[in-house]
């Protein structure tokens, strides 16, 4: 497989060198010179494959030679063990993608299970030691801790904004210790991402301390989250499929991006939908053309707190691949929602006998909006209602059980370090 900077398409790596780099000189991301593609015909073939099989034969067809396909059946069996998407039909035309059936509760683990397989993969042979530095707006921080945990020649420290991710979230990454080191930042997301990227740009600190990053600017995590658009789409009632749209929750726009790359690389989704909460850059943008982020907003989808997303670029880098017109709502469908209307979704969900959390609830409002009759709706469940007990009790009569594991870690003090979102301390403590 062959990638290129976004920032100078004349640099060019394989999957594996891109893995490790993470992200290229000038912050330039990674992105695949050319995708694969699959007729009609294999995709139908695909459609009857188990999740494993159905992941190896996606992701062989990117990665190509550089992992056999021994191997790469290896790694995707220790990735998305135990953790199966699953369809929740909430109506006769709309269903819940659940993905947060995994060990920190959240999609993320998809992605980021799949990354520390690889990197553990390329660390059999090179047996550096690397860095994962993160920045979480609430989830990354539990799945790239839990994958990476433990792991030899690991290092992995996590960035999270202080006070703005809830208590079970920062007691799943802040507790674990060993090789899992956690900040907290007097900022917002959109800062401590600004000081990962900027811990790139640190050639001492990248030689030093072989740094790499856990977020979704890591091409591994997207590829991985293609295998799920591929297994919900076999998922879906046959008749369901034909004019299938699907509402994303967005934040850093990795979890869209990655179905987008499934529609181009020919499983024939009708549409995508663009949500997101307050913090509504890209949905402004796509109505005005102007790019104009404001202050990040917190809200009580967290986890979308995001004014700059880090993947949009790799969206419009995929529409112009593809010639696809950004404008053309055919392509792309977007919307942002209230705090309000995302808790009266929240309740009319409960009405019709499903409980959601507001991430999920934000994509359903704006799923609601777009259909058209003959549509069959599709919103993702990034997290397990239970991340956000709080916030969701608040909401509707109902009272969450939390299971003895997390329990007990909310009762573990958190052993985290604090820092102001300045690059020289973030230095001083990664040296
Ligand atoms: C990370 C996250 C999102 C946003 O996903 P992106 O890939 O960053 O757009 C949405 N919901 C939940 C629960 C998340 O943890």
């Amino acid at each position: 497989m062959k990638l290129y900077s976004m920032k100078n398409n004349k640099k060019e790596v394989t999957f594996l060198e891109a893995v490790e780099l993470g992200l290229c000189d000038r912050q330039g991301l990674f992105f695949p010179k050319k995708m694969p593609y699959f007729k009609e015909k294999e995709i139908n073939k695909m459609l009857d494959m188990n999740f494993h099989e159905k992941s190896c034969r996606i992701l062989n067809s990117f990665i190509g030679s550089e992992i056999s396909k021994k191997n790469l059946q290896k790694i995707v069996k220790k990735s998305f063990y135990s953790i199966h998407p699953k369809i929740q039909s909430i109506n006769k035309n709309v269903s819940c993608l659940e993905l947060f059936h995994g060990p920190t509760l959240a999609f993320k683990d998809f992605g980021a299970r799949f990354m520390s397989q690889i990197i553990h993969f390329l660390n059999k042979v090179n047996k550096k030691k690397v860095t994962i530095l993160t920045a979480t707006s609430g989830d990354t921080g539990a799945a790239v801790a839990n994958a990476f945990y433990n792991m030899k020649n690991v290092n992995v420290v996590i960035l999270y904004p202080k006070g703005k991710i809830s208590k079970i979230q920062e007691k799943m990454f802040c507790t674990l210790g060993k090789n899992i080191k956690t900040i907290s930042v007097n900022g917002s997301f959109d800062e401590c991402q600004n000081l990962v990227k900027t811990a790139f740009n640190d050639s001492e600190l990248k030689k030093k301390i072989g740094l790499n990053s856990g977020n979704s600017i890591n091409i591994s995590r997207l590829l991985a989250q293609v295998c799920y658009y591929f297994e919900a789409f076999s998922l879906i009632k046959t008749e369901n499929r034909k004019n299938l749209i699907i509402s994303v929750p967005c934040g850093n726009f990795g979890n869209i991006t990655a179905g987008l790359i499934a529609k181009s690389i020919g499983l024939p989704i009708k549409n995508f939908i663009a949500s997101t909460n307050s913090n509504d850059t890209v949905p402004r943008f796509l109505k005005s053309g102007h790019w104009n982020p404001k202050k990040t907003i917190s809200t009580i989808s967290n986890a979308m707190d995001i004014s700059i997303p880090n993947n949009w670029d790799r969206v419009l880098e995929l529409f112009k691949q593809n010639k696809w017109d950004i404008k053309n709502s055919k392509n792309l469908k977007f919307g942002s929602v209230s705090e309000e209307q995302t808790k009266k979704s929240i309740q009319e969900l409960y009405n019709l006998k499903y409980i959601s959390e507001p991430h999920a609830a934000v994509a359903y409002t704006v799923l609601k909006k777009n259909m058209k009759k003959e549509d069959h709706g599709l919103f993702l469940g990034t997290a397990h209602p239970l991340k956000f007990k709080n916030t969701v009790e608040k909401i509707i009569p109902i009272k969450i059980k939390l299971p003895k594991k997390i329990i007990d870690q909310n009762n573990i003090k958190s052993i985290s370090f604090s820092i102001d979102p300045k690059f020289s301390s973030l230095k001083k403590f990664l040296l």
